[in-house]
């Protein structure tokens, strides 16, 4: 039985950086939305390097109190051990917007929440969507609220921000194109004395690469980049394979030590692969952040591109709204100009590790 029925002209799906990032946009334009997301707060997510870059797009938005706000660390380049046994530091000295950030990515994803929250935007967390329905001229979802009553919410657009779920184009119909088998086994740690502050560690080994990142909370994330059908781990012997893995590093087994996996937060397997919708949109669709592309995090492109593509995207629905006919395919073109960019240097930073051109990880993307 129907308990609930509303009219929102804009519903996005998904309160992530893409999300929220539209919904702020949105907001701003004086287009009525609303944010949808099947789960509440406090959600953690991999993904702390916030690249410099991110700082253009968090003041566009008016989230430039979010880097001073305390909760995260200054991160100002990368300690990165590719090519050869050396280590090199990359310092983020000629970026034009400064220094990146270590982000907690809890407190990150929820000062945004509660900045949508202060600018009067609608949420409707831990909401379940049952079915999305299309006629000619709107678009229905139909949701389980928390209190388990059937909410219908009609609209007039829907931009799926749902992350590598993309749960609008799936229940659409579209698939995604996957362009690699990338996982990441991560793991939590307390911070290592030894780690430098403010740097992120990458190492590369014979079947992927490690990196590390200190966030600030005493905490340091570990991830261990491969491809998932090279290593068949099942979840309850993860510790001890991460264990016998890191053993096999120059440099990472001197900065985790051996009683650090006796105290292992948040540790687990996440897919991580570079991919992309084989239909963007639709009439009253788009998709915006992970859900349109997802992006190798060796780039440290992720968080920044969710942003930036949902302050896009809002424009492109401000701009159909008001009559551009062509609002939806410029922001979709650009969207996949950044990808294929992004998808070429990727290949470049790839194949600038030649040790080991025979291992079946390598072979793939040299
Ligand atoms: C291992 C790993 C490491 C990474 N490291 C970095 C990094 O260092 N730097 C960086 O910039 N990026 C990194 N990333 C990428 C980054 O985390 C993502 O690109 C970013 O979170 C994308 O934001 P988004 O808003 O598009 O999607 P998400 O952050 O995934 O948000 C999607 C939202 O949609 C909601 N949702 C999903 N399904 C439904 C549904 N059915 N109904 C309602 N809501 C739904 C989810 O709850 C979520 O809140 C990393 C990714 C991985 C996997």
């Amino acid at each position: 039985m129907i308990k609930n029925r509303y009219y929102i002209p804009v519903v996005i799906v998904g309160a992530g950086p893409a999300g929220l990032a539209a919904a702020l946009t949105l907001q701003k334009e004086s287009v009525t939305c609303a944010v949808i997301d099947y789960r509440r707060e406090n959600v953690f997510k991999p993904g702390e390097s916030l690249a410099p870059g991110a700082n253009f797009i968090l003041d566009k938005l008016g989230l430039h109190k979010i880097p001073a706000s305390g909760f995260h660390n200054t991160y100002v380049g990368n300690n990165v051990v590719w090519g050869d046994t050396m280590p090199r530091q990359r310092y983020f000295l000629n970026e034009p917007y400064g220094n990146g950030l270590h982000l907690n990515r809890v407190v990150f994803e929820n000062q945004l929440l509660e900045t949508a929250i202060e600018r009067g935007i609608s949420l409707f967390l831990n909401y379940q969507i049952k079915n999305i329905t299309e006629t000619p001229d709107k678009m229905f979802l139909e949701c389980l609220s928390p209190a388990g009553n059937f909410t219908v919410i009609e609209t007039d657009f829907i931009l799926d921000c749902s992350g590598r779920a993309s749960i609008v184009a799936k229940k659409s119909g579209v698939k995604r194109t996957t362009l690699d088998n990338l996982v990441s086994y991560h793991f939590m740690i307390p911070k290592p004395e030894t780690v430098l502050k403010g740097m992120t560690y990458i190492e590369s080994v014979a079947d992927g690469w490690w990196y590390m990142a200190p966030v600030n909370d005493g905490k340091t994330v570990v991830n261990f980049m491969s491809d998932s059908d090279l290593h068949m781990v099942k979840p309850e012997l993860l510790k001890d394979w991460l264990r016998q893995k890191i053993q096999q590093t120059r440099h990472f087994s001197a900065l985790v030590s051996e009683n650090a996996f006796d105290n292992l937060m948040h540790s687990g397997i996440k897919t991580a692969s570079t991919s992309l919708l084989e239909v963007p949109g639709g009439d009253r669709w788009l998709a915006a952040g992970d859900a349109l592309c997802s992006y190798d995090p060796l780039t440290s492109f992720g968080i920044t591109n969710a942003l930036t593509a949902g302050y896009a995207a809002a424009k492109a629905i401000t701009g159909l709204r008001n009559g551009d006919g062509t609002a939806a395919s410029d922001y979709l073109s650009k969207q996949m100009v950044l990808f294929n960019k992004s998808v070429a240097m990727l290949h470049n930073q790839y194949r600038q590790e030649q040790r080991w051109t025979d291992s079946p990880f390598w072979k793939r993307r040299l």
